[in-house]
């Protein structure tokens, strides 16, 4: 961690770290994305098995903030909650490099990397065209999207667009709006706060994934909003063309000397 912040200049904002056998003593409760609903469920299970001594488990309450989603989905992950994806990235790498490489070779067998992906990318955007586009709709806000993120996100921001036409408003206040599921009538109400501008929502999909949630979409499309703000676009699901270059100041060279690279933040 010292490492990490002489580099970088800053505390990372949020860790993945691998996953820890207690874990999966809770797991039931760790999806809940209420706090009140977590700490009534806990208490609950804490007194059914008889668990109030149990030092394993009044450790695993002590770090909640760490595994319980409730807790820190208001923070950017870009969805991750285990360290699968890092670990599958891990297995990538190890195709091209192995214990006996540098770091120089690293860093070039990571260019490797990033091209097949960047070549694969191009490979899916070209697909598109030949088939057609992956639009699903005539909405200017999917279109919007479509025209802007990754693949990756785009297919995210489908799922969320697709689900928002099932969610009615039951509820409207100037600015504040309540949403559910258009069947049910126990379904879970969310919370929307929306002033033409800034937006959010007490899911807190967006704070987590970076990706607009459906229930806020749902108000987009009540509402005749045609166009998502910039600022709830963010530059981590951009493609390549919509980020900013932006200057790095270091770089280690074949012969370990240090220059000057730019990157794409
Ligand atoms: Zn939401």
């Amino acid at each position: 961690m010292k490492a990490f912040v002489t580099l970088m200049k800053k505390p990372p904002k949020t860790i993945i770290t691998d996953q820890d056998p207690r874990m999966t003593q809770a797991i039931v409760l760790y999806k809940l994305d209420n706090i009140h609903d977590f700490e009534e469920e806990w208490i609950t299970i804490v007194f059914k098995y008889n668990l109030e001594a149990n030092k394993h488990i009044k450790g695993l309450y002590e770090i909640k903030q760490y595994w319980v989603s409730a807790y820190f989905r208001g923070h950017f992950f870009g969805g991750m909650t285990t360290t699968g994806r890092s670990e599958s990235i891990n297995g990538f790498l190890k195709r091209f490099t192995s214990s006996r490489s540098c770091l120089t070779q690293l860093f070039k067998q990571v260019d490797v990397v990033i091209e097949d992906i960047r070549q694969q990318q191009l490979h899916h955007t070209t697909l598109d065209t030949y088939r057609g586009s992956s639009l699903r709709s005539l909405s200017p806000l999917e279109e919007q999207v479509y025209n802007i993120f990754t693949r990756f996100a785009f297919k995210k921001f489908q799922e969320e667009f697709e689900s928002a036409t099932q969610y009615k408003i039951c509820e409207e206040n100037h600015e504040e709006f309540t949403v559910k599921y258009y069947k049910k009538q126990d379904s879970e109400k969310h919370k929307v706060f929306w002033d033409g501008d800034a937006v959010g929502c007490s899911c807190k999909h967006f704070e987590f994934w970076g990706i607009l949630c459906r229930h806020v979409l749902t108000i987009f499309l009540h509402k005749n909003c045609f166009e998502i703000p910039m600022s709830y676009l963010p530059l981590r699901w951009c493609r390549d063309e919509f980020q900013r270059p932006v200057e790095v100041n270091m770089m280690v060279s074949e012969g370990g000397q240090c220059g000057e690279w730019s990157r794409l933040n």
